[in-house]
């Protein structure tokens, strides 16, 4: 039987893991191969460092830590995190991701949900736009980064007990040196509320939700 894969769509070099790093340590686990695209190394958040020096180190800390979590590939499409729409066209990372789409072909596709960072809603966005435009009928679910408190988002919701997998989700967000004080630490409480919600919903002990987009 051939591997299933799992499509995982990012923003930055960080969101698959706050976002739904038990689930992709569990879809491993499972025998899945996990291939993560990353949109942007989202430089200009790190004022003191060096623009090149940060680079290397999101690329080099993302691939070791994708990997601690068992994901088979981490690719990097190259924008920077400003204009990143303008960059989309002058890239063509359309183009880029849908030569990505038809070389793994996954069963299934993980993206932002429209969460309040801009970047995140181009990164929806333009996963959606790239399967339209390539007829792909790929399910696609959706999980919030920068969003606390459940809102009246009206879609299909699906759980993952990720009970298992919770502990090397938060062994994997420690290793992310570089973010720490930018979106590690800030995040982290709600990383144990949504996971402790999430799981009270599905009486497990922690889970992940995700959105049904398609
Ligand atoms: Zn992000």
């Amino acid at each position: 039987m051939k591997k299933q894969t799992i499509l995982v769509c990012v923003s930055h070099s960080d969101d698959q893991v706050i976002g739904m790093g038990s689930s992709i340590a569990k879809f491993a686990s499972e025998g899945k191969d996990v291939i993560v695209v990353i949109f942007s190394y989202g430089a200009e958040s790190v004022p003191w460092m060096k623009e090149k020096h940060i680079i290397e180190t999101r690329v080099k800390e993302s691939m070791k830590i994708d990997k601690f979590l068992g994901a088979k590939k981490t690719i990097f499409l190259g924008l920077s995190d400003k204009n990143m729409e303008e960059k989309i066209k002058k890239f063509k990372t359309e183009k880029k991701l849908e030569l990505i789409i038809s070389k793994y072909n996954p069963e299934k596709i993980f993206t932002h949900a429209l969460d309040p960072h801009p970047n995140h809603r181009i990164v929806h966005k333009t996963v959606l736009k790239v399967l339209d435009s390539m007829k792909k009928n790929i399910p696609v679910y959706t999980f919030d980064i920068w969003k606390m408190f459940d809102t009246k988002e009206q879609k299909a919701r699906i759980y993952i007990d990720i009970t298992e997998t919770f502990s090397k989700k938060i062994k994997a967000m420690m290793m992310f040196k570089s973010q720490m004080y930018f979106s590690i630490y800030p995040l982290l409480p709600s990383v144990y509320l949504k996971a402790f919600l999430n799981g009270v919903h599905i009486k497990t002990r922690y889970a992940e939700m995700f959105y049904k987009e398609r």
